[in-house]
């Protein structure tokens, strides 16, 4: 049931009751009023019969003139009149005359006739079997002269009464009538009134409570309503501004965890997942129901398990390694399980733990490792050739001249092996730690033609390779050190006439791109084997070591080419069909501004000048020169 209905129902009965209150009272009233008015006039009445029948009695009782006086006193009035003699006897009456009064019933034993002749006077609803109705009898004595001689009595019929009373209550209850359904229309738009606002605020606060948190309620009164309707926003503006605040708190919380390298994941006590954010999603390859899942059902790792189960049991920090499954590449993170109290979740204890993806740590510990191993490998051979050659010349190989002129040699040979070597390790741990000094300048491509040409001219000629040199001569100069620049030239152009067999061929060509220029070099050589690319640039590779060794290359070449290029700002990449050749790409940036320099002609101090131009990144000006 509505407010609205319970308070129409609570209206009507309300003006029910007193609609049915007020028409008893007024029943109650009227019909005293009634009586007491008819008891009145009866008394009036008695009072004048007496007084006129005190004057007017014949001494001697006679029937016929008392009848007649009682009728004549009757003629003027509507009430019943009745002279009654002290015996009892009904000496007139104005309903009967002669032979019926006569014959009427003594009337001593009426009770009005008694108490007017015990009390003065007398007075007694009745019915009356004379005149078929009810009567009110009125008696009262009358003297003459002290003397009493009978009773007065007059009666009034209580029809009249009973029909004003019938009369009163028709109306009384027409009254009533219109005033219940006057009440029911007025409790029906009260109701209605108080009950809008009512039904708006729960309207509201359904909508609040199924999300709608901007829903608000119209203030239309200052009454208790209007202020419960002013509380009530106030209140739905505050929990706004709070849901506001903590969901803007969760959003950064989500934008910080979503940011996040390391993985984070929040584990019930039963090692059910709760939360992970998107980095242990990934490193973990969770499923998208993770949620509910434990941890050993996902990942099984025996380590893990056993962590988490310490941290549990002694509510202590532990750490340790997994290996997390990937797809080709193995990748190890460092666990942290952190027990922690979730307030969220009635205070449960549950475990917070951070992944940390350390395969780069490791992997850069392994290549540390592999290139000390290298290094000293490769020290120690030639280092051994040059013991082993002097051991068997103090053994007296040096008296025969011809050997030991040929073991000298070996050693010389091996020495400067080793000296290439430690040049090599020198210039790529200069690279690498950035202290190399980048003389940058605007050069073209094609001008270093000339010094390859010169260097490599009697190499080709020995080993009947063709050497072509494609690069267009109109393509943008570019920014680079001459001199490192030519290193990368001969890295590569070494390499190519080593892996090249005999009656091959050697091209260098270039192109430009949006801001720098590539240059390729080509060859149709042995090609290196697709599982060897991506390893080619790593230090002291060599898809074959022997052949390597025997060709004098140290392993460092590639390496070397590549900070050369990445210290540009460049990049260097190789493509090669096994068995069918090579080709090796690297990009330098063009110069940015052209019109400011003056290529091939004197050096310009380009920083002074134009201070807006800016050296490639790990680069800084000094002094017209560019340092890294
Ligand atoms: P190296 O001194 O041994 O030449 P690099 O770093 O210059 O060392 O090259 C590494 C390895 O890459 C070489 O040992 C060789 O196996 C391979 N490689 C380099 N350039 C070529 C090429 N043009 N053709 C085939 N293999 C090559």
């Amino acid at each position: 049931m509505t407010i609205r209905t319970r308070l129409i129902f609570n209206y009507t009965g309300i003006v029910l009751v007193i609609l049915l209150g007020i028409s008893v009272y007024l029943n109650h009233f009227l019909k005293q009023v009634l009586d007491r008015r008819i008891t009145t006039e009866l008394r009036m009445q008695a009072e004048l019969t007496r007084e006129f029948l005190a004057e007017a009695i014949p001494e001697a009782f006679d029937y016929d003139a008392i009848d007649a006086l009682v009728d004549k006193l009757g003629a003027v009035s509507a009430a019943r009149l009745t002279f009654v003699g002290l015996d009892g006897i009904v000496w007139g009456d104005t309903e009967r005359d002669g032979e019926e009064l006569r014959g009427m019933d003594n009337h001593r034993n009426r009770p009005e006739i008694q108490a007017a002749l015990s009390s003065g006077y007398g007075i007694a609803d009745r019915y009356s079997n004379t005149l078929n109705t009810s009567l009110r009898y009125f008696a009262l004595p009358v003297y003459r002269r002290g003397e009493m001689l009978g009773i007065g009595r007059v009666a009034l019929p209580m029809k009249e009464v009973k029909t004003a009373i019938a009369r009163f209550r028709r109306v009384l209850w027409l009254a009533i009538g219109i005033g219940f359904v006057g009440g029911i229309l007025l409790s029906v738009v009260t109701a209605g009134r108080i009950a809008k606002p009512i039904r708006k605020l729960t309207q509201t606060t359904r909508a609040i409570a199924e999300g709608d948190i901007t829903s608000r309620v119209e203030v239309v009164s200052s009454d208790e309503l209007g202020q419960l309707s002013y509380d009530f926003n106030q209140m739905a503006d505050r929990i706004e501004a709070q849901i506001d605040e903590i969901s803007q708190e969760r959003n950064r919380m989500d934008t910080i965890l979503s940011g996040m390298v390391e993985g984070v994941l929040l584990v019930g006590e039963a090692f059910d997942i709760t939360y992970a954010n998107p980095a242990a999603i990934q490193m973990l390859d969770l499923p998208s129901n993770y949620q509910g899942q434990t941890l050993m059902e996902l990942h099984r790792n025996v380590d893990l398990q056993h962590l988490l189960e310490q941290a549990r049991d002694t509510g202590t920090v532990g750490m340790t390694e997994i290996l997390l499954p990937t797809g080709i590449a193995e990748r190890d993170a460092e666990v942290t399980v952190v027990p922690v109290t979730d307030p969220t979740n009635g205070g449960t204890h549950c475990h917070v733990l951070v992944l940390h993806d350390v395969s780069q740590l490791r992997k850069l510990e392994q290549i540390r490792v592999d290139f000390i191993a290298n290094v000293s490998h490769e020290l120690r051979t030639p280092l051994t050739s040059i013991q082993g050659y002097a051991e068997t010349l103090l053994d007296g190989a040096l008296t025969d001249a011809e050997t030991s002129q040929h073991f000298v040699a070996k050693i010389m040979q091996q020495a400067s092996q080793l000296s290439q070597l430690v040049s090599d390790l020198l210039d790529l741990s200069r690279l690498e730690s950035g202290t190399v000094q980048l003389n940058l300048e605007p050069c073209r491509i094609k001008d270093f033609r000339t010094a390859i040409w010169d260097l490599f001219e009697p190499v080709f000629e020995g080993v009947n390779l063709a050497f072509e040199w494609e690069v267009p001569e109109d393509l943008p100069a570019v920014l680079a050190d001459k001199h490192l620049l030519e290193q990368v030239f001969v890295n590569l152009i070494d390499n190519a006439t080593k892996y090249t067999p005999a009656d091959g061929r050697i091209t260098v060509s270039a192109d430009a791109r949006a801001s720098e220029v590539v240059v390729h070099v080509a060859d149709t050589g042995i090609g290196i084997p697709s599982d060897a690319l991506p390893r080619i640039f790593e230090r002291f590779y060599r898809v074959d070591k022997a052949r390597s060794r025997k060709m004098g290359g140290t392993g460092l070449g590639l390496s070397i080419a590549k900070h050369i290029v990445l210290q540009h700002g460049g990049q260097i990449w190789v493509e090669s069909e096994f068995g069918k050749g090579t080709v090796f790409h690297f990009s330098v940036p063009q110069v940015p501004h052209p019109e400011c320099f003056i290529v091939g002609g004197e050096h310009n101090n380009h920083a002074e000048k134009h201070p807006t131009i800016q050296p490639p990144s790990g680069a800084t000006w000094t002094d017209g020169n560019v340092s890294s």
